[in-house]
């Protein structure tokens, strides 16, 4: 695993947020899209060289939607940029660690990324992220 790649923020209403972290950042976010099949919709804020991504829920059955009732807002997972995601993913089952999908699925902005369940890893939801070259 290289550096932290972005972090994930649960939000109940993405225009709302994105209204609120366009004035904490002073720019506003560069990229909006929706992954259908994950039930989301995000959006991507860059600040110097950190990226922030808010996930909103399209629908009730989105782990976001879920995500929400149980927890409320806040900060959903945080992801790594690895370098071969089938490779890191083959470690890290090998190191006990149960991955969502072991077959890496196409995410946001352009990146191939599997999960990793966060009772393995403290509570925290791990996204692992390789650039689609
Ligand atoms: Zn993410």
């Amino acid at each position: 695993m290289r550096k932290i790649e972005h972090i994930g923020i649960a939000v109940k209403d993405l225009e709302t947020s994105n209204q609120l972290f366009e004035k904490l950042f002073g720019a506003p976010a560069y990229k909006t899209e929706e992954v259908a099949s994950e039930g989301v919709k995000t959006s991507f804020f860059m600040n110097g060289p950190n990226k922030i991504e808010l996930l909103e829920a399209t629908n009730p059955d989105s782990p976001i939607a879920k995500f929400l009732e149980k927890k409320g807002e806040g900060i959903h997972h945080i992801a790594f940029d690895v370098e071969n995601i089938e490779a890191e993913i083959k470690r890290l089952k090998e190191e006990g660690f149960t991955v969502l999908n072991e077959t890496p699925k196409k995410g946001a902005d352009n990146k191939l990324v599997a999960f990793l369940h966060p009772k393995g890893t403290n509570g925290v939801l791990v996204e692992l992220c390789q650039e689609i070259a």
